[in-house]
């Protein structure tokens, strides 16, 4: 992976936005490679007005790549609300690419995926709709809350201008895979779970934690976020059992975990 952008491409262009979106998908397009399997290229798909998305020749991961100059910050403003939480139901919601470049020196700063299982309701915010005055009156956006994310969400490609090995990138992608499998990644229940054990870690310092404490704190919330849910508690528990069997939490007995 190069980092240098190639600004020469966009040379008959006079807009920056449209000179930026044009250079960085070149990059993009050469660059790019899957976090997903062994692919060493991304192809972009048919792209339309504002989203790029890229597709992986041999495992059909899908990509969808968002950039910005300087820094990509804690929130970015996404897609149409409504269909991103029908997604998140469905367990289909895309994957992340978040490129952040300087645009004085075209390099490229940063580079970081977030595989579509980590959005979860927590993570969606919905916007205020687009007021009666605007081409698209009454039209409701989402934002993204990557300052919500738990660590693990963020697979880091290039880290301060430094590119990270490719064989670590995948490392940190297929650690959490199994979040994307249906029983955790309708819903976005086995990150929302997940998410709660960093929080609960975070908030009494401590590894351990009773499954009682855990419904203490967190069945209220998980049912706000999940209204069509019935039974909560079953769902938290189902997900304890996949975290621990893919090695996140384990079981000490007596309803007691131990986080790993
Ligand atoms: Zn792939």
């Amino acid at each position: 992976m190069d980092t240098s952008l190639d600004s020469s491409v966009a040379d008959g262009y006079r807009s920056l936005s449209q000179k930026a979106r044009v250079i960085t998908e070149h990059w993009a397009s050469n660059n790019l490679y899957c976090a997903a399997c062994l692919s060493d290229r991304l192809e972009p798909l048919k792209a339309n007005t504002k989203v790029v998305d890229f597709c992986c020749p041999e495992c059909s991961t899908r990509y969808q790549l968002k950039s910005k100059s300087r820094s990509i910050g804690n929130v970015i403003a996404n897609s149409a609300y409504g269909p991103k939480m029908d997604a998140i139901a469905r367990g289909q919601t895309p994957n992340y690419l978040f490129l952040c470049y300087s645009p004085y020196s075209w390099i490229v700063t940063g580079l970081f995926a977030v595989p579509g299982h980590f959005l979860t309701p927590a993570i969606v915010q919905m916007r205020p709709p687009l007021k009666s005055t605007a081409r698209r009156a009454g039209w409701v956006g989402s934002n993204i809350l990557l300052g919500a994310l738990p660590p693990e969400a963020r697979v880091a490609l290039v880290t301060n201008g430094h590119v990270l090995p490719r064989s670590e990138v995948r490392q940190s992608w297929s650690k959490f895979a199994f979040l994307g499998l249906p029983e955790s990644s309708k819903g976005g229940w086995g990150a929302d779970t997940l998410m709660c054990i960093r929080r609960i870690a975070r908030e009494t310092g401590s590894d351990r934690f009773s499954l009682q404490e855990f419904y203490g704190r967190f069945e209220g919330e998980l049912g706000v976020l999940h209204p069509d849910n019935r039974n909560v508690r079953a769902k938290m528990r189902q997900q304890l059992q996949v975290l621990r069997d893919n090695g996140v939490v384990r079981f000490l007995g007596r309803g007691d975990y131990r986080i790993v």
